[in-house]
C-alpha cells in the first residue's frame, strides 16, 4: 500500500476537517446534508475577525475562498500552513503541515513502504524510507509546543455576569445547583448561556456561549463566547470539558466517561454526584490524540465513549458513518486502554441523545451493556 499527502486528504472525512478548522479557530458552521462547512475566512483574518466566506466542500476536499485569497482554492494543509503564518509568524513547510494534520488525528500509517509525491521531494530528501517518516511523526513529543494551550483569560469577567435560573436547561435535568457548580452564567448582551472551559489545572481556557436566539442557531448553536472585545475561544481538541473536576476520581478508578457535550458531564453530575463524577466532554464529535493523551496521564485503563447517538437507523448512511468513526476511535486507541462504547442498539434513546439525556437507570443499562469491539 502506498501512502501520499492525497491519500490522507481523502481520507478525512467532512466532521473531522470541521473539528480541525473548529481547532484552527474558524467556528465553523456544517450544511445540514455534510456536504460542506463554512468557516471564517481564517485563511487571511486573524481568528475571530473574518467573515463566513470560506467554504469547504468534501467532494473534491477543497477549501474555497470567497474574498481574498489568490489562489482561492487550497486543501487542508494549505489551510494550516496560512493558519500558522497568521497566528503564530511561523512558516511551516508542507512537508510539517502535513505532520500536523497526521499528528492532529493520530492517523495511523501502516504497511506504507514510502511516501509518493514529486511535489515533496525537496522535503523528503532526508528522509528516503517511509519508516524513517513514521519515526519522526513519533519523535514529536507527546505534548509539542504548538500542541500545547498557552493563551488562559483572566476570571474577572465572569465575575460581572450574572446567574439566573436557566428553566430550559432545568427542563433537560440540569437544575440551579447544578448551574452554579459548573459556574454557568448569562451574558445579557449576546443573550446567551456562559459556559467557561478550565483546562485540567482549573485555569481559564476558554468560554463558549449558548445562544438563545432561534436565528443565530443556524450559525452554530454553540460559540466562543465575543465579549468586551475579546474572543474567548480556545482549540477545543486539546482539552476535555469538566477534567478539572472529575480527574481525581478518574485516576483513582482508572476509567473515564467521555461524552461529546458539557452538558451531559453537567446531567451526569446531576445524577451521580461528585464523588462518582469519572465524566469529561470533547466538545465535538472528534476524540483527539491530545485528548487522549490527558487521559493516559491520569493512568486510566479503561475508556467509556458515550457519545450522542447519531442515527436514526443503523443501517442507514448515517448510522454506517456513526459506526465506521467509532470503529476509528477504537482502532487508534485500543492498544493503549480498553476501549468501551456506549452504544444504543436497542432505542432506549432517542435521536441526537445523550445516554444520560433520559435517566440515571437509562443511563446503567446502557453502561451495563457495553460494547468491547
Ligand atoms: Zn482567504
Amino acid at each position: 500500500m502506498k501512502y501520499d499527502k492525497d491519500k490522507i486528504k481523502e481520507d478525512l472525512s467532512i466532521q473531522q476537517v470541521y473539528d480541525l478548522v473548529t481547532f484552527l479557530g474558524g467556528n465553523p458552521c456544517m450544511d445540514k446534508n455534510e456536504k460542506f462547512f463554512i468557516s471564517e475566512t481564517i485563511c487571511h483574518n486573524h481568528v475571530g475577525e473574518g467573515s463566513h466566506k470560506l467554504y469547504y466542500y468534501d467532494n473534491t476536499k477543497l477549501f474555497r475562498c470567497f474574498t481574498e485569497c489568490e489562489p482561492s482554492t487550497f486543501d487542508i494543509f494549505e489551510l494550516v500552513r496560512k493558519v500558522k503564518t497568521i497566528e503564530e509568524n511561523i512558516e511551516l513547510s508542507l512537508f510539517e503541515a502535513i505532520v500536523f494534520v497526521v499528528k492532529f488525528f493520530n492517523i495511523q500509517i501502516e504497511n506504507a513502504e514510502k511516501f509518493e509525491d514529486n511535489e515533496m521531494l525537496q522535503d523528503w530528501k532526508t528522509l528516503n524510507k517511509y519508516s524513517k517518516i513514521i519515526n519522526e511523526i513519533q519523535d514529536i513529543p507527546n505534548n509539542p509546543p504548538s500542541l500545547l494551550i498557552t493563551k488562559f483569560y483572566d476570571e474577572k469577567i465572569l465575575a460581572h455576569l450574572p446567574q439566573p435560573r436557566i428553566i430550559p436547561w432545568e427542563e433537560d435535568g440540569i437544575p440551579y445547583e447544578t448551574i452554579k457548580r459548573y459556574g454557568i452564567k448569562y451574558d445579557p448582551s449576546n443573550q446567551c448561556i456562559v459556559i467557561p472551559h478550565y483546562d485540567i489545572n482549573g485555569k481559564l481556557i476558554g468560554i463558549r456561549g449558548r445562544t438563545l436566539i432561534k436565528e443565530e442557531e443556524e450559525f452554530g448553536k454553540y460559540k466562543p463566547l465575543f465579549l468586551n472585545q475579546t474572543l474567548y475561544n480556545h482549540p477545543l481538541g486539546l482539552s476535555l470539558y469538566n477534567l478539572n473536576n472529575s480527574k481525581n476520581n478518574i485516576k483513582e478508578g482508572k476509567r473515564a466517561i467521555i461524552f461529546e457535550s458539557e452538558k451531559s458531564c453537567m446531567r451526569y453530575y446531576t445524577e451521580f454526584g461528585a464523588d462518582a463524577d469519572i465524566s469529561c466532554a470533547v466538545c465535538g464529535s472528534s476524540f483527539t490524540n491530545a485528548q487522549a493523551e490527558l487521559l493516559m496521564s491520569l493512568d486510566v485503563k479503561y475508556i467509556d465513549i458515550a457519545f450522542d447517538k447519531q442515527f436514526e437507523d443503523i443501517n442507514s448512511n448515517e448510522g454506517k458513518r456513526w459506526c465506521n468513526k467509532l470503529r476509528e476511535i477504537n482502532k487508534k486507541f485500543s492498544p493503549f486502554v480498553q476501549v468501551e462504547f456506549i452504544f444504543d442498539k436497542w432505542n432506549l434513546l432517542g435521536y441526537k441523545e445523550s445516554p444520560i439525556d433520559r435517566d440515571k437507570n437509562t443511563f446503567l443499562e446502557l453502561f451495563n451493556r457495553r460494547i468491547i469491539l
